[in-house]
């Protein structure tokens, strides 16, 4: 099946009860048992809820994975993947990684005995050099937040194989529609459902996907007596919004493409990322990895400063100025003072986290609007 197909068809089947086409929510926490232990293999709703099953097989199916797994949040399937680990393990994680993801590491998980190393994964061969007989895991991000840099995945998880370490990539932003680490070598694949897959801004939500059996039943064994699973309302919702992913994705994608443009010729604007540049520094791992180049970019002033930003984030109207990303409206950050201000500014700044950069989440709204609405907030930079 394609995958437009799959995103409308796949986890669901019409209630046997009643016919309904949409799987009903089943608000429940606990099942009947006919007798002592015999059940339909539902016991008790932290471990299966019916609604969260045909979600997780229908986000399965959009990796290409043999098993999905859905938490309450990004962070919380983030959480699950590294309790998989030991006092003494070490993980290398790519130096340009979610903010979420290094504050858990680095403020959580370093006081269990878990050391992460942050390292540039542009450079395999430098990559290498960085394993140890301590190492077990590579964690990577392909776009990153807010550079838009692009790893090679491929050569990333050929690597992880030849030191047996397991490789997990953090899919939020390029999604399923985008890019199937999973095809490309990975171990897992995490997501943040609260962005392009909810796609609603209305719901929090992580998964996990992966094609090793035993993988999946280690972590099922821990999604369920850790206990971070979601609810059968928000499971809902998520169904509903993933009927629509492939339709949202093809949108944000032609609208970003055209913004993207449109910046690098305005007057105003210092420096475009958006994968899809010819001149992007892996403009060339992009196209052979990603089936569009999605509809995240960040971008910086000619006046770099921070007064110059913020008068561009006020100014605008239908792109608000909100963190999170990949839902149907457009949004706008300013990564040195939100996302990324726990970062000095020296370290940021090397980085390209620059003290204009500002950062746009493009929605599937009329992209004229869209272009508009950045001109005139971009006469006042
Ligand atoms: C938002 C995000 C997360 C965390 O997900 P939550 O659902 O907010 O817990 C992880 N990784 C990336 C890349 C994200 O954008």
């Amino acid at each position: 099946m394609k995958f437009g197909t799959k995103a409308v068809h796949e986890g669901i089947t019409p209630d046997p009860t009643t016919g309904a086409i949409m799987t009903p929510i089943y608000q429940t926490s606990t099942y009947v048992q006919e007798a002592p232990g015999q059940h339909k293999g539902y016991a008790y709703a932290r471990g299966k809820n019916p609604t969260r099953v045909a979600l997780e097989r229908g986000i399965a199916s959009l990796e290409n994975a043999r098993h999905g797994l859905c938490f309450s949040s990004g962070m919380g399937a983030a959480d699950a993947v590294i309790k998989l680990l030991r006092p003494g393990d070490e993980v290398l994680a790519t130096d340009d990684l979610y903010g979420g993801s290094y504050r858990m590491f680095t403020k959580v998980f370093a006081h269990f005995g878990i050391t992460f190393h942050f390292v540039d994964m542009h450079d395999l061969q430098a990559l290498e050099k960085h394993i140890t007989p301590a190492t077990r895991m590579l964690w990577l991000e392909s776009p990153t937040n807010p550079m838009m840099k692009i790893l090679d995945i491929a050569g990333c998880t050929a690597l992880a194989r030849k030191h047996k370490l397991l490789c997990v990539v953090d899919n939020t932003f390029a999604t399923p529609y985008l890019q199937n680490p999973l095809d490309l070598g990975a171990d897992i694949v995490l997501h943040s459902v609260t962005k392009y897959l909810g796609g609603h801004s209305d719901v929090i939500m992580g998964a996990l996907m992966t094609n090793s059996d035993e993988l999946h039943e280690k972590l099922a064994f821990i999604a369920n007596s850790c206990g971070a699973v979601p609810g059968p309302m928000d499971s809902f919702l998520v169904l509903r919004g993933l009927k629509t992913l492939h339709l949202r994705m093809q949108r944000h994608c032609e609208n970003g493409k055209a913004i993207a443009h449109m910046l690098r010729k305005h007057p105003k604007v210092a420096k475009v990322y958006w994968p899809g540049f010819e001149d992007h520094d892996n403009h060339a791992v992009a196209k052979k990895q990603m089936r569009d180049f999605g509809g995240m970019i960040s971008f910086a002033l000619r006046e770099d400063s921070f007064e110059a930003a913020t008068r561009v984030a006020k100014a605008t109207h239908l792109f608000y100025l909100a963190e999170s990303l990949g839902g149907v409206e457009s949004l706008i950050g300013h990564p040195a003072s939100m996302t990324h201000a726990s970062i000095p500014r020296e370290e940021r700044i090397k980085t390209g986290i620059t003290d204009s950069l500002l950062r746009l989440s493009v929605g599937v709204e009329d992209v004229e609007d869209l272009i508009e609405d950045l001109t005139q907030a971009l006469d006042k930079a």
